[in-house]
C-alpha cells in the first residue's frame, strides 16, 4: 500500500523512529491501525535550490521540510544541513520533535527540515544564497501559525536572519514568529544559545533530588564541549555540583578536586581545545571516550549518539545520567543500567531546553514585549522543573518497570492521540 513513502519508508533512521513508535504505542494499547496514522507525517514539501556558485557555475541541491504531527499546535523544529541528509532522516527527526514538544508541555507541533549540502565547502555568500532559496522554496508551508523552524546540524541565529528576511518580504511584514532563535538584534534571546545546555543541566539537577539526594557536591563528569556539553557544565558548576571531567574531539581532562568551568570554557573557545587546559592537577588523555567509565555520580553524554553501548556500559558508574546529544545511549545498554538502578533522562526530555526557549521566543515576539535573558531564563527554570515532575512521577505510577525513556515516548505519544481525538482525527 505504501510503495509512493518510499522517500523515507526505508530509511534505517527512520525505521527506528517507527520502532520507537511500535513500543509506545504498545504500552499504551493503541491500536495498529493509530501507529499507520502517526507514523506517517502529515506533509513532506521537496524543494529543488539552484545557487550560482562563487566559481560562475550553477549548482543544484535538494532540501526537504517534514510535517509530522500538527495536533497539538504549529510544527515546530529544526534546520539541517550536511551531506547525508535525506527525507528518511528528516521525517524521522520530525516524529521525534512531535514527541519532543509534546511531552514539553507546549503548544506545538512536531516538524523538521533538511538540505542535503556540505556547508563547509560553500562560501558565506552561497549559504546566503542557499539558505534564502530554501526558504523561499518553502516559504507558502511555513508561518508563524503554520511551521516554525529554528536552528538544527550546520545553521545558527545567521541562517534564522535570513530565513526571517526571505520570509517577509515574501508576505510584506516583519514575521518575527516563523522562526526562532533568531539573533538577538532580530528579536532573538541571548538566553536561547545557552538554554538546550542549561535544560540539560537542569534535568539532572531535579533526577539527582530524586535519585541521589541532590547535586551539592555530587562529582559530574560531561562528554562533549560543544555548546550543549559547556552550558551544561557551567550550570551544574554554579549549582553546587563538582565538575572533574570534561572532554572534546582532542580527549578529556579530568581533575578529582573539581575544574575550573569557566577556564576549561576560555580554553575551548580561545584555543579550539578543551585539552590544552592547565590549571591544577588536571590530567589530560587522548582518548576521550574513557571519560564515560570515570567514577563519578552524574554523567552527561552531550556530544553524539551510540557512545554508551554493550560494549562499554558495564564499566560505567554514574548513578544519574542526563543525555545532552540524541541517542547517546543504545538500547541494550539502557536496558542493563535501568536493571542496576540507574537513571537515564531521555534525549526527548533531557535536551527540550531549547525548543522550550523557542516557545518563549516565539510567545514574546508575538506579544511585542521583548523579555530579559534571566526572566527568560528563570521561565525555562519554571517550565523544565515543572514538567520533569510530571514526567517523572507519571513514570514511577504507570510505566516504572520500563526505562524512563519508554515511559517518555508513551506519555508523548498519550498526549498527541488525546489532542487528535478531540480534534476528531481519529
Ligand atoms: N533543533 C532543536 C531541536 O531539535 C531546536 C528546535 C527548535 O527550537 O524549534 O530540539
Amino acid at each position: 500500500m505504501h510503495e509512493y513513502a518510499s522517500l523515507y519508508e526505508n530509511d534505517p533512521v527512520y525505521q527506528m523512529a517507527v520502532k520507537q513508535l511500535r513500543e509506545a504505542a504498545s504500552l499504551l494499547g493503541l491500536p495498529d491501525e493509530v501507529v499507520e496514522v502517526l507514523r506517517h507525517p502529515e506533509k513532506l514539501v521537496q524543494v529543488k535550490i539552484t545557487i550560482r556558485r562563487d566559481n560562475g557555475k550553477l549548482e543544484t541541491y535538494l532540501g526537504w521540510r517534514s510535517q509530522h504531527n500538527s495536533a497539538l499546535g504549529p510544527y515546530k523544529g529544526g534546520v539541517r544541513y550536511g551531506e547525508d541528509v535525506t527525507p528518511g532522516e528528516v521525517v524521522a527527526l520530525s516524529m521525534w520533535m512531535t514527541w519532543k514538544t509534546s511531552l514539553a508541555g507546549i503548544p506545538y507541533g512536531g516538524g523538521k527540515g533538511g538540505v542535503r549540502v556540505n556547508p563547509k565547502a560553500l562560501s558565506q555568500r552561497e549559504l546566503e544564497e542557499l539558505s534564502r532559496k530554501f526558504f523561499a522554496g518553502i516559504a507558502k508551508d511555513v508561518g508563524p501559525d503554520v511551521d516554525i523552524p529554528a536552528p538544527d546540524v550546520y545553521t545558527n541565529p545567521q541562517t534564522m536572519a535570513w530565513y526571517f528576511d526571505e520570509y517577509s518580504k515574501i508576505v510584506g511584514y516583519q514575521a518575527w514568529g516563523v522562526v526562532t532563535a533568531k539573533p538577538v538584534e532580530l528579536g532573538g534571546l541571548y538566553a536561547r544559545v545557552v538554554s538546550t545546555g542549561y535544560g540539560v543541566a537542569l534535568t539532572a539537577r531535579e533526577a539527582a533530588k530524586k535519585w541521589i539526594g541532590g547535586l551539592e557536591g555530587k562529582t559530574v563528569a560531561v562528554h562533549g564541549f560543544g555548546n550543549v556539553g559547556m552550558y551544561a557544565a557551567k550550570y551544574l558548576a554554579e549549582w553546587g555540583a563538582r565538575v572533574v571531567a570534561v572532554s572534546d574531539s582532542s580527549g578529556y581532562i579530568y581533575d578529582p578536586k573539581g575544574l575550573d568551568v569557566e577556564e576549561a570554557i576560555r580554553v575551548k573557545e580561545t584555543t579550539g581545545k578543551v585539552t590544552n587546559y592547565k590549571k591544577g592537577d588536571v590530567k589530560v588523555s587522548a582518548n576521550h571516550m574513557e571519560l564515560l567509565e570515570l567514577p563519578v555520580d552524574i554523567l552527561v553524554p552531550a556530544a553524539t549518539q551510540d557512545v554508551i553501548t554493550k560494549e562499554n556500559v558495564n564499566k560505567i558508574k554514574a548513578k544519574v545520567i542526563s543525555e545532552g546529544a540524541n541517542g547517546p545511549t543504545t538500547p541494550e545498554a539502557e536496558k542493563i543500567l535501568h536493571e542496576k538502578g540507574v537513571i537515564i533522562v531521555p534525549d526527548i526530555l533531557a535536551n527540550s531546553g531549547g525548543v522550550t526557549m523557542s516557545w518563549i521566543e516565539w510567545s514574546h515576539n508575538r506579544m511585542g514585549c521583548w523579555l530579559t535573558d534571566e526572566e527568560a531564563l528563570s521561565r525555562l527554570d519554571k517550565m523544565m522543573s515543572v514538567n520533569f515532575e510530571r514526567v517523572f512521577n507519571d513514570w514511577r505510577k504507570r510505566f516504572s518497570t520500563h526505562p524512563m525513556r519508554t515511559a517518555a515516548y508513551a506519555i508523548a505519544v498519550d498526549r498527541v492521540v488525546k489532542a487528535m481525538k478531540l480534534r476528531g482525527w481519529i
